[in-house]
Formats: C-alpha cells, sequence, structure tokens
C-alpha cells in the first residue's frame, strides 16, 4: 500500500461515502472541498436499498433511520385529470423484497450523518474552502492546483478521486473531457412544515405525471417536512445550484391541471429553480492516477432518483477495487468497467421515465390504463435490478 495519502476532491455525498469506505480499510485521506462550511440545500433524496447496502457497511443506517422516513407507497397520478392510477407498496413490502428500505431523507440529514462520522474518523481529513482547480500526475504521485486552503496542496496524493459533481474542474481541465450540457429541463423545489399538508400525503410518496412535467413529494426531517419538487421542460439555464424562482411563474406553469396537484405548489411562497444538467455516462471515467466518481463522472436527469445511489455504490466499489489493486491505474480500469455498464443502464431508465411520466395526449390514456390495470407488486418489480443491486453483481475483474 503506497503511505502517500489519497485525495478526494469534493465533499458531497460521493465524495464523503468514498472517504468513509478508504479510511475504514486503512487509508490515509484528505477530503479537499470548495465550500468554506458543508450546508445543504433544503431539499430532499429518495435513498433506496441498493444505496443503503453501499452506506449499511459504514455502520450508518441507525443514523438514517433516526431522520429519514420510510414512506408506505408512492402513488402515481394523471396531474391534468386529477385520476389516481396506482399505489405502489413500499414500507415493510420494500423492506422485505429488497432487505433494506426505501427511504426518503432530508439531503442536510444524510449529509449531518455522513459529516459526522467522517469527524469520527482519523484516517480522514477534512479541508474547507478548498477549491481543486487542476491536477498534475508525476512519477510519484499527483499533485494539486487550486486555492485556499494552504500548504496541504503541496502535498503528493497516491492518487486523486474527483467527486466535484456536475461542473467538475477535474474531468475539464485535468481529463480533458466535455462538461455538462443543460438538458432542457428544469427542477423547482421547496420544503414545508408538515402541519399545513394534508394527511394521507404524509406517509408516502406522491408522483403526479402531466404534459412535459411532473410534480413529486414526499416527507423528509423524519417526518416533519414535506419536500416538493416539480420539474418541467423549461428554456431557462444558470450553471450551478439553486436559484430563488417566481412562484407565480411556477403556478402559471401549471395552470391546467387538476386543483388537487395545483393546491400541493400553493403549499410555499418560496422555491428554488435548478437547471438540469447531464453527462453522457460513457466516459473515460479515469486517466492514470485520477479518477471521476459520481455526478462528475455520470451526472444523470433526476427521473429514477438514482444519482446520488450511484455515486454512493462507485464509493463502494472504487475503494473495494482499491483494497484489491492498490491506488494503481489498474483499480481505476477495474472500477469504471464494473460500474458503467449499470450506470449506463440507470441512465436509459430515467429517460425512458421522463417519456413515460411527461406523455401528452393521447399518449397519456394508454399510459394510464396500463397503470391502472397493472399489479402494484409488478410495477415494483420492473426495478428489481436497481434497487436489489448488491455490490458483487458489479464484479470486479
Ligand atoms: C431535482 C433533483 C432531484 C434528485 N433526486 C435524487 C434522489 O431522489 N435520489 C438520488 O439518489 N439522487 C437524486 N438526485 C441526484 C443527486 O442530487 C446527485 O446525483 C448527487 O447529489 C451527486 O452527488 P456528488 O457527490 O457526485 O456531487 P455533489 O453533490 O454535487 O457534490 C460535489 C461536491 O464537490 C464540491 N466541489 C465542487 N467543485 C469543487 C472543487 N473545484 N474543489 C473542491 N470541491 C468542489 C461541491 O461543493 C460539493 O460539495 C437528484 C438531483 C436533482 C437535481
Amino acid at each position: 500500500m503506497s503511505t502517500m495519502p489519497i485525495a478526494i476532491s469534493g465533499a458531497g455525498v460521493a465524495g464523503m461515502s468514498t472517504a468513509l469506505h478508504l479510511a475504514k480499510k486503512g487509508h490515509e485521506v484528505h477530503l479537499l472541498e470548495a465550500a468554506a462550511e458543508l450546508s445543504e440545500v433544503g431539499a430532499g433524496l429518495q435513498l433506496s436499498a441498493n444505496a443503503l447496502r453501499c452506506l449499511e457497511p459504514l455502520g450508518l443506517l441507525p443514523a438514517l433511520k433516526a431522520v429519514a422516513t420510510a414512506p408506505l407507497s408512492i402513488e402515481m397520478a394523471n396531474g391534468r385529470a386529477g385520476s389516481k392510477l396506482t399505489r405502489i407498496p413500499l414500507g415493510t413490502h420494500a423492506e422485505e423484497k429488497y432487505g433494506l428500505p426505501y427511504l426518503v431523507i432530508h439531503r442536510a440529514d444524510l449529509q449531518n450523518v455522513l459529516k459526522e462520522a467522517i469527524r469520527a474518523e482519523p484516517n480522514i481529513t477534512l479541508h474547507l474552502g478548498c477549491r481543486i482547480q487542476n491536477a498534475v500526475q508525476h512519477e510519484d504521485g499527483v499533485s494539486l492546483e487550486g486555492g485556499l486552503c494552504g500548504r496541504h496542496l503541496e502535498t503528493r496524493y497516491a492518487c486523486l478521486i474527483a467527486a466535484d459533481g456536475v461542473w467538475s474542474k477535474i474531468r475539464k481541465n485535468a481529463l480533458n473531457l466535455p462538461s455538462a450540457e443543460f438538458s432542457g429541463r428544469v427542477a423547482y423545489r421547496t420544503t414545508v412544515p408538515i402541519e399545513g399538508v394534508p394527511e394521507h400525503m404524509r406517509n408516502t410518496t406522491g408522483l403526479w405525471m402531466g404534459n412535459k412535467s411532473h410534480l413529486v413529494h414526499y416527507p423528509v426531517h423524519n417526518g416533519s417536512m414535506l419536500n416538493i419538487v416539480a420539474i418541467r421542460r423549461e428554456d431557462w439555464h444558470e450553471e450551478h445550484w439553486a436559484y430563488t424562482a417566481s412562484t407565480l411563474e411556477l403556478r402559471k406553469a401549471f395552470e391546467d391541471w387538476q386543483d388537487e396537484p395545483r393546491q400541493i405548489l400553493e403549499l410555499s411562497e418560496n422555491w428554488t429553480r435548478w437547471a438540469l444538467c447531464g453527462l453522457r455516462p460513457d466516459g473515460p471515467w479515469h486517466k492514470g492516477q485520477i479518477a471521476l466518481i459520481g455526478d462528475a463522472a455520470h451526472a444523470m436527469l433526476p427521473f429514477m432518483a438514482q444519482g446520488a445511489a450511484m455515486g454512493i455504490e462507485d464509493a463502494y466499489i472504487l475503494s473495494s477495487a482499491i483494497e484489491k489493486l492498490g491506488t494503481t491505474s489498474e483499480a481505476f480500469a477495474a472500477y469504471e468497467k464494473a460500474r458503467k455498464p449499470r450506470v449506463a443502464r440507470v441512465v436509459r431508465q430515467a429517460i425512458n421515465n421522463e417519456r413515460i411520466y411527461h406523455l401528452p395526449m393521447p399518449g397519456c390514456f394508454a399510459r394510464d390504463m396500463v397503470l391502472k390495470t397493472s399489479s402494484p407488486e409488478s410495477l415494483l418489480a420492473k426495478f428489481d435490478w436497481i434497487y436489489g443491486w448488491k455490490p458483487e453483481d458489479d464484479a470486479l475483474n
């Protein structure tokens, strides 16, 4: 094992998960984060069993369960017609089927759980306010270029794992790969106190579908808040994350929907909007001693709610590859080979989901009929390959 530390740029969910796995395997890790403090936007995340399976060995399940909710079902409905189409069972059904629950969680709560675990881990040094712009490979390791974090930038690292998100500087500057592209879709997000939310919405995930748009809601923060996301096609694009949105414009965009979903939009006056951007997952995801992970490698559109889950799976598989092959280019090649087919399949599924959710008339009639007449269990079973995944399925060669 190299005696040099491993550098990870970016302390998002992928970077923090990777740091924890590597530290548990005895590696010294420097986690270099651009933000001066770790704070997450007020939004939610669905954490399915496949992601939890990779966090379980880190001992994080009890802390996650304490702040997350396991919704009883996903209720799918047609937003313009107002008709309820199906109720796919989650709760104990999903937990028995996949061996772990399907959780929904506030991003800040997930981040806090990971942050506490990192603080308790002596093998990890977290450097905040450290924006890594580029990396140079040498015969004896990798050096980093960046600002604001002082002398540790002079350190040589055994390798660099770039977990710096969809706008990855390492992807662009060190690997010369294309940057993310705007997808023509925008997400509007908010969270509201659960007290003002109708009782029947407090323990389920709701999915309302419409022409070129859909609306999702689920409880977060141990059931004390409701997370709401509205996604639609829109020609607005600003790089980076959250911008304040016009509530009036948002409501206008959904004015031809039925009262029930429109009332969900009325629950909040404070929305942020995010331009949704994506990367082709076909790589490459590594060069020499530098590897990309999470959104930096394969940012996807959120129609399968699996972007963070794929980063969490990446973290498990990449750290296993390093355990097996050391901090070598071979380890990164094995990680890339093992992960790419699955991530590409999830990306295709997300694209297909969008097509189904956003169907205009008359196509949506056929969709609604299929959803109404299929058994809810069979609808969930279509995603067994995602939620039932185990790390052994992405075998390292
Ligand atoms: C509307 C929406 C809903 C979603 N819902 C879900 C869901 O339900 N389930 C799910 O699994 N996924 C979901 N996703 C996807 C998920 O949010 C992302 O895939 C995930 O957050 C990516 O994690 P990451 O760690 O790769 O990157 P990020 O979370 O972007 O983290 C990157 C980190 O790197 C830091 N950084 C950036 N540049 C530098 C630099 N130069 N140097 C050092 N640090 C740097 C950033 O500050 C940040 O901390 C959703 C996405 C959207 C937009």
